[in-house]
C-alpha cells in the first residue's frame, strides 16, 4: 500500500504544507558482461574470494585500463531502454576518495561527459502513469566487497573480496520527481519499474543478489506559491 507523503516522510503536516519532499535516486545495475569493465577478469557471481583479479582491476602500478566494449554497447542499450540521447563522446576520469574496498584510491568513472543524458521512464502508480525524468546515465567500475561475517577471525577483522572490483557498473540519476506524485510517493513503483526494464534487454541477471542497488537524494523544497517568512 503507498503512503501519504507526510506518513512516509514522518513531518509535522504544517511543514509539509509548506513543503514538499523531494527526491531522485541514483541506481545502479551490474552488467551481465563475461569480463570486467577495463580488463579481462571474470565477471562471473559467486567464485571464491580474490578468485578473479588481475594486476589492472586492483590498481596496480603501471597498468592500462581498457574499456570493454561489450559494456559501451549494453548501456547504450539501456539508455535507449529509458529514452536517453547517447552521446558520440564521452568521457572517464579518475574519482579520488579512498575507503577501505578501493585500495588502489580512486574510481573510474564518468562525471563531465556522461554517456546518456536526458531520459524519462512510465511508472504504474496511483493507478495510473507517472513520468519519471532520468537526468543522466553513465559508465563506472564497482568497488571490491567488505566481508564482515563468515570468517573465524570476523568479530575482529574486516576481509576483501576484490573480485567485485572492476564490475562494470550504469550509474542511472533520475530527477527529482519520485515524490511529485499525484498521492504519495511513488518510489517503490519507480524502483519496480527500472529493474524489469534492463531484465527485458538482457542487461541484468534477474537472480543475482545485488544487481540492482539504489541510492536516494533527499531534498526538501519550498512549495510553490508559499512566500517566504522569516
Ligand atoms: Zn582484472
Amino acid at each position: 500500500m503507498v503512503k501519504s507523503a507526510q506518513e512516509a516522510v514522518g513531518v509535522a503536516p504544517e511543514i509539509l504544507a509548506k513543503y514538499e519532499p523531494v527526491i531522485g535516486l541514483e541506481v545502479h545495475v551490474q552488467l551481465l558482461t563475461k569480463s570486467k569493465i577495463f580488463c579481462a577478469c571474470s565477471n562471473r557471481f559467486g567464485d571464491a574470494p580474490n578468485s578473479n583479479t588481475c594486476p589492472i582491476c586492483l590498481g596496480l602500478p603501471g597498468t592500462l585500463p581498457i574499456l570493454n566494449k561489450r559494456v559501451v554497447e549494453m548501456a547504450t542499450r539501456a539508455s535507449l531502454a529509458i529514452n536517453c540521447t547517447v552521446h558520440e563522446h564521452s568521457r572517464f576520469a579518475r574519482k579520488n576518495y579512498f575507503y577501505p574496498d578501493l585500495p588502489k584510491g580512486y574510481q573510474i568513472s564518468q562525471y563531465e561527459l556522461p554517456l546518456a543524458t536526458g531520459g524519462w521512464i512510465d511508472v504504474d502508480h496511483d493507478g495510473g502513469k507517472k513520468r519519471i525524468g532520468i537526468t543522466r546515465l553513465h559508465l563506472e567500475e564497482d568497488a571490491a566487497k567488505n566481508l564482515h561475517e563468515g570468517f573465524a577471525e570476523s568479530a575482529t577483522k574486516a576481509y576483501i573480496d576484490y573480485n567485485r572490483c572492476g564490475t562494470p557498473l550504469c550509474e542511472i540519476v533520475s530527477e527529482p520527481d519520485i515524490a511529485r506524485a499525484r498521492r504519495g510517493l511513488c518510489l517503490p513503483d519507480y524502483a519496480a519499474a527500472d529493474s524489469p526494464v534492463h531484465r527485458r534487454q538482457r542487461l541484468q541477471h534477474g537472480r543475482r543478489i545485488a544487481a540492482l542497488r539504489c541510492q536516494c537524494e533527499r531534498k526538501a523544497a519550498r512549495r510553490a506559491g508559499i512566500r517566504h517568512q522569516s
